[in-house]
């Protein structure tokens, strides 16, 4: 039997995380986490775990150097109403080995204590939910996000009912703030309605359809990894495969090119992987936050 080959970590490596944090304090109609709360033995282990991720990607300057890593929390619920979030991104966006934090939020928290972070290196993944806050909040929030100086892409769930918020968040958003749109799951578009969420999102088509995956060279399991609370790595959130774990090391053996084990992909933070895709060009330096290289040309408004 030969032994497994630990690899070398990639010059850059994005890290997907996610910790056991399953509670939110929105309650969107379409998802699961809709105001869960979690037990206080789960924030204590939520908190522990990502103070030891931190640690970990900390570590890389001495251990690794060489590797520049990009992290996207990526919790299931909302992390920044959550201390340890909030000081996660502080702390990471400060190490010089750190190219781009960021996290995906409802932006329901504060967002003063974002002046301490390296703006340069910090980033937000925001979405929009209407229904949940008002129009005026979120704004108000966005607004500031651009005066602090930090980079940040906003969202909105194509559901029907959303459209005309979405319209109206387009309208008042400065310019340079991308919308982005996602595809409701389970949801098919005509043309027509496809076309009204493309006004709004000229790259909304890349999330109308799943993509096709199996077998095509996906940079996960090579230069992006999913890694959960317990330090299990798997080559992204959608392939349940482990690679080993990222505390002892073992998943180095794993590393490397392969293709997409299922065959469809149908999630961003999945797809903007994918090589036969060019979504590393489209979203060049904002690739983990979803901000594009050049802010997308606005298409004319379908009425
Ligand atoms: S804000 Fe996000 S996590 Fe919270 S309920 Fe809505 S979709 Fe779920
Ligand atoms: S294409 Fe999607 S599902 Fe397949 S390995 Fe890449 S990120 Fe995972």
């Amino acid at each position: 039997m030969t032994a497994d080959v630990a690899r070398p970590l990639p010059p850059h490596l994005t890290l997907l995380y996610r910790g056991p944090l399953a509670s939110c304090d929105y309650d969107c109609p379409y998802c699961p986490f809709a105001k869960r709360r979690d037990v206080p033995e789960t924030l204590r282990a939520d908190r522990a775990a990502l103070e030891r991720f931190e640690d970990w990607v900390a570590a890389r300057a001495g251990e690794d150097p060489g590797t520049r890593i990009s992290v996207l929390f990526t919790p299931w619920g909302e992390g920044l109403v959550r201390s340890w979030y909030r000081r996660a991104l502080v702390r990471l966006s400060a190490l010089e080995h750190v190219e781009r934090v960021a996290i995906q939020t409802n932006l329901s928290g504060r967002v003063e204590w974002l002046a301490d972070c390296d703006r340069s290196t910090v980033a937000l993944w925001t979405t929009y939910h209407p229904g949940q806050v008002a129009h005026e909040r979120f704004l108000a929030k966005a607004t500031r996000l651009v005066e602090l100086g930090v980079r940040f892409s906003v969202g909105v769930v194509g559901e029907p009912e959303h459209l005309a918020a979405a319209r109206r968040m387009r309208a008042d958003l400065p310019e340079e703030v991308y919308l982005w749109v996602n595809a409701a799951e389970g949801r098919t578009y005509t043309d027509t309605e496809a076309d009204d969420w493309r006004a709004l999102d000229p790259h909304f088509h890349y999330s109308r359809h799943p993509h096709v995956s199996g077998g095509l060279p996906c940079r996960t399991g090579d230069s992006v990894l999913s890694v959960d609370g317990d330090g299990n790595v798997r080559r992204c959130h959608f392939v349940s495969e482990s690679m080993g774990n990222l505390y002892d090391d073992s998943f180095r053996a794993r590393l490397g090119p392969r293709g997409c084990p299922l065959t469809t992909c149908d999630c961003h933070i999945g797809y903007v992987h994918l090589e036969s895709l060019d979504l590393y060009e489209v979203f060049r330096g904002g690739i983990v936050e979803r901000v594009p290289a050049a802010r997308p040309r606005m298409l004319p408004l379908v009425t």
